[in-house]
Parts: C-alpha cells; sequence; structure tokens
C-alpha cells in the first residue's frame, strides 16, 4: 500500500487511458526492449523512421537497460523523457511494439510483455528485446549506420 492508503500498482492498470497512470504506472508500463536506446535514421523526405543495431552509448547490451538512467540526461540530452504529455508527439518515433505507443493508439499490450505474463523476463524470452544484439555507437562510424538497420519487430 502506498503513503496514501491506494495501491502504487492497480489492478490491470495497463488497460487505463495513459493520463490516467499514476507515476510508478507510467514507469511500471515500460517492457524493458531497449528498443528505442537504438539510433535511428529518420528520411528527410518522408519522414520514415528507420531503426538501427547501433545503440546509444549509455545502453547497457548484456542488460538490455540503460546504465545511467536516472542522470542519463547529463550524458544523453538527446535521451527521450516519455512522459503522458510527451507521448503524443514522440509516438511515432518509437517503435511500433513500445507499450506507450500501442496504450497511446489505444491498442492492448502484447501476449508476451511482462504485466500480460508476470515474468519480467517475457520480453527477452520472447525475442522482441534488443538484449545482446547491438553494437556500441563508439565502434561504428556514423555513416555505415544505415548498413544496420534492422526490421522493427523481429
Ligand atoms: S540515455 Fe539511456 S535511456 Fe536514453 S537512449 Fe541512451 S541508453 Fe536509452
Ligand atoms: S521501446 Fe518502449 S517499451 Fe521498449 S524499452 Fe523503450 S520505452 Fe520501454
Amino acid at each position: 500500500m502506498g503513503a496514501h492508503g491506494k495501491p502504487r500498482l492497480r489492478s490491470r492498470f495497463w488497460t487505463l487511458p495513459l493520463p490516467d497512470l499514476n507515476p510508478e504506472e507510467w514507469e511500471a508500463l515500460c517492457d524493458g526492449c531497449g528498443k528505442c536506446c537504438l539510433n535511428k535514421l529518420e528520411d528527410e523526405e518522408t519522414g520514415a523512421v528507420a531503426f538501427t543495431r547501433i545503440a546509444c552509448r549509455l545502453f547497457d547490451d548484456a542488460t538490455c537497460r540503460c546504465a545511467q538512467y536516472d542522470i542519463r540526461l547529463q550524458f544523453v540530452p538527446e535521451c527521450i523523457v516519455l512522459t503522458p504529455e510527451s507521448i503524443g508527439e514522440v509516438a511515432y518515433f518509437m517503435p511500433a511494439t513500445c507499450a506507450y505507443r500501442l496504450r497511446h493508439e489505444g491498442k492492448p499490450l502484447p501476449d508476451w510483455h511482462p504485466l500480460i505474463t508476470g515474468d519480467p523476463d517475457s520480453t527477452h524470452k520472447a525475442g522482441m528485446s534488443m538484449k545482446g544484439r547491438t553494437l556500441p555507437e563508439f565502434e561504428v562510424p556514423e555513416e555505415e549506420w544505415e548498413d544496420h538497420v534492422i526490421e522493427e519487430e523481429f
């Protein structure tokens, strides 16, 4: 129970509209896929976004997490901070499987999502995460990133 006598994570909170989620629920919605930590290429003419396997310099490929999440903006000011206010503007820039994007579009979470399975590792087990599949951005020159474009839904 939280400080105000309410459970912090309500039953099936992920079915609620995004603006209704409390901060803990908002954080818990993330599936841990790591795809938002991939460097993207945006086609200037079409606006199409392609994901590459080249990960942000703070991405830990072994854990599939940000190595400095709490202070990441000091190192990576361009990191997108997802909030109920910003999701509308950045949803198009997120992976198609991103839980925030799906819920923003009124779609259900996929059946492999940890909130559905109850298993925190189910995103990895389903092969839907970037764990062990990225290259660090300091190893690949930017002009070669287009050689590393990946399919978004594996
Ligand atoms: S700063 Fe952290 S959360 Fe942001 S893109 Fe990089 S690895 Fe991901
Ligand atoms: S793409 Fe979405 S669900 Fe996946 S790690 Fe990033 S914020 Fe979480």
